[in-house]
């Protein structure tokens, strides 16, 4: 079975063609510039050379074509037709409280998703377009939405709720969601398979930092609680996003800075976090380089970023009552030696011990970073996302 993996965004879409039979990618790519002029697609076949194009794309459907011709196409192709994709599966970043799990595509899924507009106006808009535009190329396909949510609609009450009026949540679902489901899901399955124990009896802390950043709480195999809030930007410092702060200084700073409410989400969303406090950039690898020159901003963003990660870790430990691993990924958590190392070396009362040496290792593989005498386990795992989206999607179309 052959699955087709997308994930849309507003101007952008990326894919991955899977085989089922044993999880090999047979190609992916990326669609960049959607509704822009010189819109790019880049396709990259397995064991076949690269291709891209610039063209004109102005939408979604435009551009799964593309691909589609990409995916078919005779010197840089994977399959003769597109009659060989069993199934589509898409990455829906907001499912709500209607989507505890991934779901088959029917016209009441799709009412529903467009119903959660409100909760993520950003993200489940294009999230439709690609789902939209995969039905016009290949409607006889069948289609599958996985969530970035429903991984952590296990959490409790007292973990989701905001102390707020109780009509906000009756009233709107003000609440706490999460996001990045799927890679902290992927990854605590994947601990519990490389410690070789059985995932119901481990309490383990994901650590998924990458451009945006998220920390799990995952006992028992299910999430109980989770840095992201109703929408992405609660929880650590992010590249651009600010994470947790004092919910009074927003109206104080619309008030000050006479700022609408579409301003202020920009600002907290697009010009905060490693960039604002850098003032350099929000790629921590030009942070850790402006820091190794001396640089006291790239510092300070560098601190500010690794001393919440810390007190994260701190509080699900509190949370969960122990945690016997904590796991590395994403962009950041996977290639960020100094980072592991900054966050690591203060959390000894854990009994958290580095071995600095596997810690410097750099491979794609599920590693150990920890010492033989640490009492809490620390891992780094590669997470991937688009695999879970495909095996959900097979599982649910087969
Ligand atoms: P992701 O969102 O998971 O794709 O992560 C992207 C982010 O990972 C980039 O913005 C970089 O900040 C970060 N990143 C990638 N490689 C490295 C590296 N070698 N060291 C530190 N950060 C990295």
């Amino acid at each position: 079975m052959k699955i087709l993996v997308i994930n849309a965004g507003s101007s952008s879409l990326k894919y991955q063609l899977y085989n089922m039979t044993d999880e090999s990618v047979l190609a992916k790519g990326l669609v960049e510039r959607i509704g822009m002029d010189s819109s790019i697609l880049t396709h990259k076949p397995t064991n076949k050379s690269e291709m891209t194009e610039v063209s004109e794309i102005l939408e979604h459907t435009t551009a799964i074509r593309k691909v589609l011709h990409a995916l078919t196409d005779k010197e840089h192709g994977v399959i003769d037709s597109i009659d060989e994709i069993d199934a589509v599966g898409h990455r829906v970043v907001h499912g709500g409280e209607s989507f505890k799990e991934s779901a088959v595509v029917t016209e009441e899924a799709k009412k529903e998703i467009r119903r959660l507009f409100d909760l993520a106006p950003l993200h489940n808009p294009p999230s439709m377009m690609g789902i939209k535009a995969a039905e016009v190329n290949m409607p006889s396909i069948p289609q599958v939405v996985v969530f970035d949510t429903a991984f952590h609609q296990t959490m409790p009450e007292k973990a989701y709720m905001y102390a707020i009026p109780r009509v906000l949540y009756s009233k709107y679902k003000v609440r706490r969601y999460g996001a990045h489901g799927t890679s902290h899901d992927y990854v605590s399955k994947e601990a519990a398979k490389f410690l070789d124990r059985p995932l119901e009896d481990l309490k383990i802390i994901t650590c998924h930092i990458g451009n945006g950043a998220s920390i799990t709480a995952v006992q028992g195999g299910v999430s109980v609680d989770t840095s992201m809030g109703m929408t992405p930007l609660e929880g650590l410092m992010m590249g651009t996003r600010s994470g947790d702060l004092d919910p009074a200084i927003v109206p104080f700073v619309m008030n000050k800075e006479e700022l609408t409410v579409n301003e202020v989400n920009s600002m907290l969303n697009k010009h905060s976090g490693l960039l604002a406090i850098s003032g350099v950039s929000s790629d921590m690898r030009e942070i850790t380089e402006g820091m190794e020159k001396g640089d006291a901003n790239s510092k300070l963003a560098f601190d500010m970023y690794t001393y919440r990660v810390r007190k994260y870790i701190g509080s699900y430990a509190a949370a969960m009552n122990g945690v016997d691993a904590i796991v590395f990924t994403a962009g950041v958590g996977e290639n960020s030696t100094v980072l592991r190392e900054q966050v690591l070396k203060e959390l000894t009362f854990l009994g958290v011990e580095i071995d600095e040496a596997l810690n410097a290792i750099r491979s794609g593989e599920p590693r150990r970073i920890s010492t033989e005498q640490s009492k809490v386990e620390v891992l780094v795992i590669p997470t991937n996302e688009e695999l879970v989206i495909a095996r959900d999607t097979f599982r649910l179309v087969q």
